[in-house]
């Protein structure tokens, strides 16, 4: 049966009434190729005309629908060359309205005085009286009529609304009672879900709102479902086979090394080295996703898990983006383990290779416990004796292919990432749904949130002044100069004669530090190096200042034409500053008007956390623009939409965890067409995921 299914569906579209080699071309341009994928070319709106009104009840600038009888003869205007207008009297038994179309040389013959037509479109009164452009029409007593709820496609030059509506009602016509239904049984009994045919036509075609929404729930459903096994199958195919380190408890040695950090954990962090603990002890490989806040104390969860490592007889790798970053991280380490006998390696490009050489032999022979370093802690030669624990920190600067080599490094050693670009959980579920999710959600006591400002150039003497009165008081500043692309040279020209006036003139009493595009990794390290140590006052940056990177003293950030960075990136950067008891200050030049600017100043003005902005992101762009999706390897989804539908996904992720862990190789048959299906849609990404 399925083959003659197959036929139905790769059809061209050719094969659709209505459908000739030129429309072919065009539905082509919207990717639309065969019948499947034209049933399957979901609406993007709907107008909902189902609302009948009479002539005088219709209000001006309502989109309504009315019927009316054809009153004159249809009047042309030519107004000039390139404009023809179009106009007809039209009535009914409440009063008259005037319909006008522009360049619409065939409404000449279309109306005949004594018809009967419905109308559909934007209401103007004029003082002439009452007047609809360009409507949608039909004539009253046609079968099969538009009127209803109306889908609205995305489209593409050439292709009008009713070209592509009625293309799709004819090629649901063809496979209606064919469509395959992947959903197994007892999952669509269990959620309540519609037929395919059915919500498919309902998609398209709803009679009403509530056939919509129904519809909607069932397709959205399966999408995410679908989405889910695909996940999970990724997931079991990296645990399986895979024996992983049993490490043992040791909690009263653990406790005790948790009371010499010098502060008391959150709860939050108690919480998330709880759920890392039941995960190294357990026979599974651990592949855990930290997310914080900035400043919520990441770091030192790392630290403790890498602690039970070690005391376990294993060693840990730390790696993070930038050399700045790891030697930070490598001090705070050291600091911590020196007193209990651990050695600590930094391992970083920028090393002699003597020193290198050293290093990478105590690493080799066990002598080293915990290597803290960058990208040089990937390098072929870097080889460990008993690898047991892989932290990557700011996770999102590293792939899954540089986890998977580092990971590799070991015999199936644990794995956590740690990342502070905060994601709502529905995003993160699909980012990372090969990953389980630990969430930092609570900042250390005592911290003040960062005052933040949103100021124009024309304030630019005050900000100064003010910079200026905080350094003096013995703080420390940011100012951050950004350069979208790094290949942009008139960006890059403005924003080091901005850097250089900032230097040179507004703060030539100060010191002032200078990080841009044309300075050494070694240099701009040297400069990063002073202003940690205090020997800067005001660190001026053409680029963005490194995450991660922990100044306490630092109590300003100015961000100048905040209005090119997205919200999260701002909440990071003003995560820069707020890191001591000293009151901080974030500042924003924003030079963006209209509303959505408004939005997100007031967005990043009035929030402090993470996640709300991260949230707010997502509403302000949507969900398609958010951190370009596509770049993720998220794959494009069709109906689901992952800011509003998170109540389906729960639902969905249920279903998929259920049918994992009864069937977890679909090996029964009615889970085959599901497995079919996830292979033919996400095969790609299955296949990227598993390269480790
Ligand atoms: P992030 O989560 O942004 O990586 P860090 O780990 O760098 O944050 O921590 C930020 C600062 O907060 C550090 O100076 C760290 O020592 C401090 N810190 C972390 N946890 C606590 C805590 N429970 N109480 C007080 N200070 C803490
Ligand atoms: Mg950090």
């Amino acid at each position: 049966m399925s083959d003659i299914l197959g036929d139905i569906f790769s059809k061209c579209i050719t094969s659709v009434k209505g459908i000739g080699a030129k429309r072919a071309k065009l539905f082509n341009k919207l990717g639309i190729f065969n019948v499947g994928d034209l049933i399957f070319y979901f609406p993007r709106d709907y107008e909902d005309r189902s609302c009948v009104k009479k002539i005088a009840e219709l209000e001006d600038g309502e989109r309504c629908t009315f019927i009316g009888i054809i009153d004159s003869k249809v009047r042309e205007k030519h107004i000039r060359k390139n404009l023809s207008i179009y106009e007809v009297s039209i009535g009914d038994d409440t009063g008259k309205i005037t319909a006008v179309w522009y360049n619409q040389h065939f409404i000449k013959n279309v109306f005949r005085p004594g018809e009967k037509y419905i109308f559909y479109g934007t209401v103007l009164k004029k003082n002439t009286g009452l007047e609809i452009q360009n409507a949608i029409y039909e004539e009253e007593n046609k079968k099969d009529k538009l009127m209803g709820i109306v889908p609205v496609y995305p489209s593409t030059k050439g292709l009008t609304q009713n070209i592509i509506r009625s293309s799709i009602k004819a090629a649901l016509e063809q496979a209606f009672g064919k469509l395959e239904e992947v959903l197994p049984e007892w999952v669509k009994r269990k959620y309540n879900l519609l037929d395919l045919d059915y919500s498919i036509f309902n998609i398209h075609f709803p009679k009403s709102n509530e056939d919509f929404l129904k519809a909607r729930y069932r397709l959205v459903f399966e999408e995410l479902f679908l989405l889910q096994l695909a996940l999970l199958s990724i997931k079991n195919t990296l645990a399986k086979d895979k024996k992983a380190i049993k490490f043992k408890g040791y909690r009263e040695k653990i406790e005790k090394f948790i009371n010499n950090i010098g502060f008391n954990l959150t709860n939050a962090q108690r919480k998330v080295f709880d759920e890392i603990e039941r995960d190294m002890e357990s026979d599974k490989v651990m592949n855990r996703l930290v997310q914080g806040d900035v400043g919520s104390g990441k770091t030192i969860v790392a630290v403790i898990a890498l602690y039970k490592a070690v005391i376990n007889g294993y060693q840990g790798a730390l790696m993070v983006p930038t050399e700045i970053l790891a030697r930070q991280h490598f001090e705070t380490i050291q600091h911590l383990f020196l007193k209990e006998g651990i050695k600590v390696d930094l391992l970083v490009g920028s090393q002699r290779t003597r020193e290198r050489e050293e290093i990478l032999k105590d690493i080799e022979e066990g002598r080293t416990d915990v290597v803290v370093g960058t990208h040089a802690i990937i390098q072929d030669n870097v080889k460990f004796s008993r690898l047991g624990l892989v932290i990557t920190d700011e996770q999102h600067r590293f792939g899954v292919r540089q986890r998977a080599t580092l990971s590799n490094k070991g015999d199936n050693p644990d794995m956590i990432v740690m990342t502070a670009t905060p994601i709502p959980r529905t995003l993160a579920l699909i980012l990372y749904g090969d990953l389980d999710i630990s969430i930092i959600d609570e900042l250390p006591p005592g911290r003040k949130p960062v005052e933040t400002y949103v100021v124009n150039s024309s304030m630019r003497d005050r900000v100064n002044n003010f910079i200026r009165k905080k350094v003096l008081e013995g703080r420390q500043a940011y100012i951050v100069c950004p350069l979208i692309e790094e290949s942009d040279s008139m960006d890059l020209k403005s924003a080091e004669k901005l850097a250089e006036k900032i230097k040179k003139e507004d703060f030539k009493d100060l010191n002032v530090g200078l990080i841009h595009g044309k300075i050494s990794p070694k240099q701009k390290d040297s400069v990063m190096e002073s202003f940690l140590k205090g020997e800067i006052d005001i660190l001026v940056s053409t680029t963005v200042i490194e995450v991660g990177v922990n100044v306490p003293n630092a109590a300003v950030m100015v961000i100048e034409n905040s209005e090119r960075f997205g919200l999260s990136q701002l909440h990071q950067l003003r995560g820069r500053v707020g890191r001591s008891e000293h009151q901080s200050y974030c500042i924003l030049y924003n030079e963006g008007k209209g509303k959505v600017a408004k939005e997100r100043m007031k967005a990043i003005k009035e929030n402090n956390d993470g996640f709300v902005i991260s949230q707010k992101d997502l509403e302000i762009r949507g969900p398609g623009e958010f951190f370009g999706t596509r770049q993720h390897g998220i794959p494009q989804l069709k109906i689901a939409n992952l800011y509003s539908d998170m109540d389906i996904l729960k639902k969905a992720q249920e279903a998929a965890l259920e049918l994992i862990n009864r069937d977890p190789d679909f090996i029964m048959e009615e889970h085959f067409l599901l497995k079919k299906k996830i292979i033919n849609e996400f095969g790609d990404k299955i296949n990227i995921l598993s390269l480790n």
